[in-house]
């Protein structure tokens, strides 16, 4: 009886040893290493897409960095669409200067874009704070970049055209807001600001919270750049 009684005993410790001996696998940091793996197999996905993207900007003439930005497709598609006008020959880019040069600017612009809800809807795209202003030293092509480029969630680069419930952000020049070409005459207003003439002025003049002389400048842009505009789909 105590034989059987021992043996039972020893059966039991060596069972709740082995049980043990599973906990204490499980818990071994060795084990944690599919998760290592996993992880780690996530990061080659995300470098494979930096690849992607990288191999992408060789056959664009301007390097696209905001397309690391995620600002959305409206703001990527209208970046897009400017960087098509202004990499050709046109009256448009006569206004604005070298393809090369043009399309920096607007890669740094780009690269502040940020976007926020501002309280007057009026307002699509806001610039502010204080600028830097760089002169190539080879060519004297001359532009500023400020640290702030807000495009307004509420505004009419964003908001589709709704004279009923927004009036205020129907149009932007002669273009419903919201729309492909809206969106662009926004672009190369902003991107007018930012450069200068042979004569040293701003190609199109500080307009602030001056809403006549605002409509004015981007009157004058959409003039200057109807052809390529309207070319929008
Ligand atoms: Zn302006």
């Amino acid at each position: 009886m105590l034989r059987r009684y021992s043996l039972f005993v020893f059966l039991f410790i060596l069972t709740a040893c082995l049980i043990n001996t599973r906990f204490s696998v499980a818990g071994n940091p060795n084990n944690n290493s599919p998760t290592n793996d996993n992880s780690s197999s996530s990061s080659t996905v995300s470098s494979a897409s930096e690849d992607d993207k990288s191999s992408d900007k060789k056959d664009v003439p301007v390097k696209k960095e905001w397309l690391n930005r995620n600002l959305g497709s409206e703001i990527e598609i209208a970046l897009d669409d400017v960087t098509t006008i202004l990499s050709k020959r046109n009256r448009c880019t006569d206004l604005y200067g070298e393809s090369k040069d043009v399309l920096m600017v607007l890669n740094f612009f780009a690269n502040r874009i940020e976007r926020r809800t501002l309280e007057d809807s009026g307002v699509g795209i806001r610039m502010f704070s204080n600028y830097s202003s760089i002169i190539s030293s080879n060519t004297g092509f001359t532009y500023r970049m400020f640290e702030n480029v807000i495009i307004n969630n509420k505004g009419p680069f964003l908001k589709v055209h709704n004279s009923a419930k927004f009036p205020k952000i129907s149009r932007v020049g002669s273009f419903f807001s919201g729309t492909r070409k809206a969106r662009a005459l926004m672009l190369l207003h902003e991107l007018a600001h930012l450069i200068k003439d042979s004569s040293g002025n701003w190609l199109i003049p500080d307009d602030g919270a001056d809403f006549k002389l605002s409509t004015q400048n981007t009157t004058f842009i959409e003039r200057t750049c109807i052809k390529e505009i309207e070319s929008l789909k």
